[in-house]
């Protein structure tokens, strides 16, 4: 449901981060700098309203992608939409690592606040807004948009980042699967009454907001619902996931590379026993890295 590589170009690269524009955001550009344009007497300041507004989503997004990258994630893209930006991100599945990915793109938000402040003070009292109307209206629209996105993401709706933090927060004490379920619950109810205030307000731009939330919502609930049985079953204790830590759960969970053939390879000796073909590396179920099983403790059994 989200913005992909796909509809979208390239608008530059930096920290090795590809920042993306979709197609979509031309179209819904246009229209919002023509309903700015009655605010100011010339109409390049709506449009550099609607840009700096972008400058401030993206340098939000930033803020994922480099503490995601600080923590030994990977962060490789951001795409922006009509709806803000996208940073996608993967960080490792911490909660403290999640945690800090998710909480520095608010953060970018509140560092902005004494920014903008200072820049209205200053303008305010150099009195170089005098008689420059739109200078003085332009700061006062960025301040409040700033604002007005800090509070927005924070909402508890999974998968806005405040749903993504209470999420992180849960996870400490219930657990990767209970804490995504507890938070995506939460999400459905808070998407549901956004929907109502789309109704109430008459508002087709929140209706739209809450329909990608919901969706969004919807599928991170499903994923903690397979997190959750997955959770459940049975382990071999004696291996350990290099990265996470968990024990490989005992089954043919795992799917022959060469001919598709599921196996357990923690059973095999990482052989796949329909076609002999030796599996170079393993990947975890629960926090999907992939390793040569040699570095899962326990390392090779007979088979
Ligand atoms: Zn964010
Ligand atoms: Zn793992
Ligand atoms: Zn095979």
């Amino acid at each position: 449901m989200l913005p992909t590589q796909q509809g979208s170009f390239r608008l530059f690269r930096l920290f090795g981060i590809d920042v993306h524009l979709h197609w979509s955001w031309l179209i819904v550009a246009m229209y919002s700098v023509s309903t700015r344009v009655g605010n100011y007497a010339s109409p390049l300041w709506a449009l550099l309203e609607y840009l700096t507004l972008f400058l401030v989503v993206t340098l939000h997004e930033f803020g994922h992608a480099l503490a995601c990258r600080q923590v030994g994630g990977s962060a490789k893209q951001i795409v922006l939409w009509p709806l803000g930006g996208v940073a996608y991100v993967a960080p490792p599945s911490r909660p403290g690592a999640t945690l800090w990915s998710i909480a520095a793109g608010p953060l970018v938000n509140v560092a902005l606040i004494p920014v903008l402040a200072g820049l209205f003070w200053g303008v305010a009292v150099t009195g170089l807004a005098d008689g420059h109307q739109d200078a003085h209206r332009f700061m006062r629209a960025i301040t409040w948009m700033n604002l007005s996105l800090l509070i927005f993401n924070l909402l508890p709706v999974y998968p806005l980042d405040g749903g993504q933090i209470l999420r992180s927060l849960l996870w400490y004490p219930l657990g990767r699967a209970r804490s995504l379920l507890v938070a995506t619950g939460i999400g459905l109810a808070g998407g549901v009454g956004i929907v109502g205030l789309a109704v109430w307000w008459q508002s087709w731009w929140i209706g739209i907001m809450a329909f990608f939330l919901l969706s969004g919502c919807w599928s991170s609930f499903k994923q903690a619902q397979g997190l959750r049985r997955l959770e459940q079953l049975p382990r071999r204790p004696e291996f350990r996931c290099p990265e996470c830590h968990a024990a490989p759960p005992i089954g043919s969970y795992w799917l022959c590379p060469a001919c598709r053939g599921a196996f357990d390879p923690f059973a095999t000796s990482a052989v796949c026993p329909h076609c002999r073909t030796a599996l170079d590396l393993t990947t975890c179920p629960d926090c999907g890295s992939t390793r040569p099983q040699r570095s899962w403790d326990g390392s090779i059994v007979d088979a």
